[in-house]
């Protein structure tokens, strides 16, 4: 998928990170950021500001948008998301699911729906997390199954949301997701140019593929572009060492 995890830390304080380690990683807690038009670049510098001169105790680990996910926290912190009230309705999770879970939000647009692409960003986000963790579908709870509150509204008002959620996830985890019907497309290009990464950590692929994930680059690192793609509608660069990254100028520019 055509979408990108940026690393993009808070500075660590009492009230949107306290840096903190948790204790075990059991679940992925679902939220949406109930703020029409806000980007996970917003989000990200609302807990870096606004939200710690209010003192105002909220977090969570990453923001989802139609163009990336952004971790504002190490995974491994304490990020304050799930336990309004001092409440865990859910036992495994060891009477607090903030030491036990990971945060993921959901940004919505403006009329405060869940795009389609911000839905499937967060499915494959999920999907990673699932993996990388041992667990299953399963552990995959709403902040509302956890504590009660009306979070994410659109999964509360509407739980087929939430099932259709976790049926896409198992499709990625097994494998048997559809491929990408959309050709990739190859620009004519007679000269190479460079680039430079602006994102402070960004995806290569050594397929024009967005799945084909190989590593990842660093913020200021140069490299030689031999081809322009399409994949998938998303515009990809074949680099000169054979592997390929994104075009989109919010991660990466074209220098002259
Ligand atoms: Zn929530």
């Amino acid at each position: 998928m055509s979408f990108n995890v940026v690393t993009d830390y808070v500075k660590v304080n009492r009230f949107t990170r306290p840096g903190m380690k948790r204790s075990a990683t059991k679940a992925i807690v679902m939220h949406y950021t109930a703020t029409p038009g806000a980007s996970a670049k917003n989000e990200r510098d609302y807990f870096n500001g606004t939200c710690i001169a209010d003192r105002r105790y909220a977090s969570a680990h990453y923001f989802v948008d139609d163009d990336e996910a952004r971790l504002i926290m190490p995974e491994d912190e304490v990020a304050y998301h799930a336990h309004d009230n001092n409440r865990c309705y859910i036992g495994k999770l060891n009477g607090n699911a903030n030491l036990t879970a990971i945060g993921v939000e959901m940004c919505i647009d403006k009329a405060g729906k869940i795009t389609d692409k911000t839905f499937e960003n967060t499915v494959q986000l999920v999907a990673q997390l699932l993996k990388r963790y041992g667990l299953s579908v399963n552990d995959i709870y709403r902040h509302y199954d956890i504590t009660g509150k009306n979070c994410p509204a659109p999964w509360v008002s509407d739980t087929s949301q939430f099932s259709k959620f976790k049926n896409r996830v198992s499709e990625i985890i097994s494998g048997s997701a559809k491929p990408a019907s959309k050709p990739v497309v190859k620009e004519a290009q007679k000269k190479t140019f460079r680039i430079r990464v602006k994102a402070s950590t960004l995806w290569y692929y050594n397929k024009p593929n967005w799945d084909a994930k190989k590593d990842t680059v660093k913020k200021g690192d140069v490299f030689t572009v031999v081809d322009t793609l399409t994949v998938a509608g998303s515009k990809m660069y074949k680099l000169k060492s054979g592997n390929y990254i994104t075009a989109n100028p919010k991660y990466v520019e074209v220098l002259k």
